[in-house]
């Protein structure tokens, strides 16, 4: 008898592919297609799907297929690009187990659109072109040598010092801002770079990425150094992917994105502002990039490096020896700035003692209180620059009618519309909604219309008044909108063209102005007593990181000073602002965080809904916590676990559409995995056709509740 292999068919082989389909569709997003060759696990291909040829990874090793077998064939192999390797497939793996979303999905969806899309010919051409392009790269010969570079500062040492001696894992660098924390990552990254290795650093924003990247650049001219992040052409992105891949680029900067970048011979994972929300991706796979790069560098035995001023709780916690669940990291502390830059003097304006004294009309009229005006015009005499934080925009919240109470409302939101003054627009900021300002009340006729609240554009005009002749600038997403125009607004507060900047949170992050000595907040309390849980961490923060822009100039130390006009000045969190204590105040956040059954001592997904009616949605979650009740009840293991009755969010309709949400708790992240690996693939079951959502999604570890 002749030996099996000859009697095969030319399609001899069988091979599992991942293609882009999402977890509760009735097919698994693993496919079997059969191969003439033998295709290695990684591999892209072309596959046909239904009457597409899509892309798609071969996920396991190719078998040899029995002959009596009908499989579709591999369209095309993509063997010009080498497969992706096994850290790669296992981080996606488990990303998509964690998240509750299908592996091909996710797979799929965190590679370039553009590789998506090309045939084999087009990648074998595009990679000619490229290697050409990085050929043609001017590199240096070699990186900045040790002794041209500034002696380190005593913390700086201590924390090398300890990392050198360290075992791969996870290190929190907790250093304040102005610390030298960047000087920190780029010895790391040398360090790795002399072994061979690549290093992949993480910002949370696109903006911050050029200033890092030209930091990065002078240092490492010898090496390559790619980006990732949203703000590229499809192309763009492609060809630093491709670089990564293919192990030409030395250095990867990037947004969250950057962390399912293939990496061959990843050596250093930096994630720079830990605690940044925009870690985590708010669509789709909601993934945090944080927890994923720990993962990851767990996984492939890595060093990572999380800094922050001011770590998140679920960070902070996690290096706090003394804390039960706590020293899985390694805690490194950079508690001075460099040189002889001090920290800020910092503030507290008392509202309610001001409104005894002279009236409410004292502080509701103007939006600064006399002593501030007055220290902002030393500034200015002085040639310094101010920063005033207002984390509203627009001019006003909104409009009311004084003859007959109306409000402007928006028809399609639970929400009101934002008074616009410079285009006398009333737009909706959740759904987009606009009309100009009516001249008279829509109601009554009355012609009594007033702005309600203050946002940055009403800040400005105010400041104006208060200011005469001071040069008043804004920044916040409406002024930016236009491409290139946050660039120049930036460049013209560091030419010293703005005396005062008034700006939402998107200026105090990263930022680095020279000029300027003092920085205020003038709603901060808002952030106080919302029902958001991570709104005091969020403010806290960014309180630290707005007063870490002033005073970074040694000329100017001692001089800087944040301030904060409050209704409650005897706030433990402002309290801790003023002696610069992340340690006081995160003590007293984790205590309450411990009596509230919330993270890190609770783990938490929810499942949000869609639908045109409230009752609807709020139908399709009591079936959804039936089911959950009923998996429960047949595994007693997942006992330890709590499904809350369904609640509107705080903006129940958007754009005419119902919300509705679900959060489930559970004190174990293993228990609440094992609920959600049950319960997820059955969601689509608790839709009934009379009363149909739009859509649903899980939100595993959200950020808001
Ligand atoms: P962080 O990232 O902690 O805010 P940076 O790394 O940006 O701090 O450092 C703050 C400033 O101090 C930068 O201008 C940097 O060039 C400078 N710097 C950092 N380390 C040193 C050092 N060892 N000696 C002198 N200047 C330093
Ligand atoms: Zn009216
Ligand atoms: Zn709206």
């Amino acid at each position: 008898m002749e030996s099996l292999a000859s009697d095969l068919p030319t399609a001899g082989h069988r091979v599992s592919v991942l293609v882009e389909l999402p977890r509760h569709s009735q097919v698994d997003s693993a496919l079997s297609y059969a191969s003439d060759l033998p295709l290695a696990a990684g591999q892209l291909v072309r596959v046909p799907l239904g009457r597409r040829t899509v892309c798609g990874i071969a996920w396991a090793e190719a078998e040899p297929q029995a002959p009596d077998i009908e499989l579709r064939p591999v369209a095309e192999v993509l063997d010009a690009l080498p497969p992706l390797g096994p850290p790669w497939r296992a981080l996606v793996s488990f990303a998509a187990a964690y998240y509750q979303r299908s592996t091909g999905e996710l797979a799929l969806s965190v590679l370039p659109g553009e590789l998506r899309d090309l045939d084999a010919t087009q990648l074998q051409r595009r990679l000619k072109r490229l290697h050409k392009r990085l050929a043609a790269e001017p590199i240096g010969q070699v990186d900045v040598p040790a002794y041209e570079l500034l002696p380190l500062s005593a913390e700086q040492q201590a924390v090398l010092q300890a990392l050198a001696g360290a075992e791969p894992g996870t290190h929190l660098l907790h250093g304040v801002t102005g610390s030298g924390k960047t000087e920190v990552y780029l010895r790391c990254v040398a360090d790795v770079l002399a072994q061979g290795r690549q290093a992949l650093v993480l910002v949370p924003e696109i903006n911050l990425t050029p200033q890092l990247e030209a930091r990065f650049r002078a240092r490492f001219p010898a090496r390559r150094i790619v980006s990732l992040h949203s703000g590229l052409t499809p192309a763009e992105r492609l060809q630093s992917w491709l670089a990564a891949h293919l192990g030409l680029a030395d250095v990867v900067l990037g947004t969250r994105m950057a962390i399912f970048a293939s990496l061959p011979r990843l050596g250093l994972i930096v994630v720079d502002e830990e605690h940044d929300p925009s870690y985590k991706q708010q669509e789709g796979a909601r993934y945090s990039a944080r927890d994923l790069a720990v993962w990851r560098g767990r996984n492939e035995a890595l060093t990572v490096l999380l800094g922050s001023a001011t770590p998140s709780l679920e960070t902070w916690h996690n290096a706090s020896p003394t804390l039960p669940g706590g020293a899985r990291y390694q805690l490194l502390a950079m508690p001075s700035r460099i040189g002889a830059g001090s920290l800020p003097t910092v503030r507290l304006v008392d509202l309610a003692r001001i409104a005894a004294q002279f009236g409410q009309g004292a502080v509701h009229k103007q939006p600064l209180v006399p002593a501030l005006v007055a220290a902002l015009k030393e500034r200015i005499e002085r040639g310094e620059q101010s920063l005033i934080l207002l984390n509203r925009r627009g001019y006003a919240p909104v409009l009311h009618c004084t003859g007959c109470g109306w409000k402007s409302a928006c028809p399609h939101c639970s929400a009101w519309r934002v008074f616009h003054k410079l285009d006398r627009t009333l737009r909706c900021h959740h759904c987009g909604f606009s009309e100009r300002v009516p001249r008279a009340c829509p109601d009554c006729g009355d012609p009594d219309i007033q702005p309600v609240g203050r946002g940055t554009e009403r800040l400005e005009e105010q400041l104006g008044d208060l200011l005469p002749g001071a040069r008043i600038g804004r920044i916040d997403a409406d002024s930016t909108r236009a491409k290139g125009s946050l660039e120049s607004q930036l460049a013209s507060v560091h030419a010293g063209e703005v005396d005062v900047l008034v700006g939402t949170q998107m200026v105090a992050k990263g930022h680095d102005f020279r000029r300027m000595t003092l920085v205020a907040a003038v709603n901060a309390d808002s952030a106080l007593f919302g029902s958001d849980f991570r709104a005091p961490e969020r403010l806290f923060s960014l309180l630290m990181q707005a007063g870490g822009r002033a005073g970074r100039d040694a000329a100017q130390a001692g001089r800087s000073e944040l301030w904060i006009q409050t209704w409650h000045v005897g706030h433990p969190l402002y309290a801790a602002l003023v002696s610069h204590d992340y340690a006081a105040f995160a003590k007293s956040q984790l205590i309450e965080r411990q009596q509230a059954g919330l993270p890190p001592f609770a783990h938490l997904a929810l499942l949000r809904c869609e639908a045109r009616s409230q009752q609807a949605a709020t139908a399709f979650l009591d079936r959804t916590a039936e089911l959950g009740a009923q998996i429960q009840a047949d595994h007693p293991a997942l006992q330890d676990l709590l499904i809350y009755p369904p609640v509107p969010p705080a903006i129940q309709r958007v754009a005419n559409v119902e919300r509705a949400q679900m959060l489930i708790e559970s004190p174990s992240r293993v228990v609440l995995q094992r609920f959600l690996a049950r319960w997820v693939p059955q969601l689509n079951q608790c839709q009934v056709s009379e009363q149909r959502i739009l859509r649903w999604a899980v939100d595993v570890d959200p950020l808001a509740i």
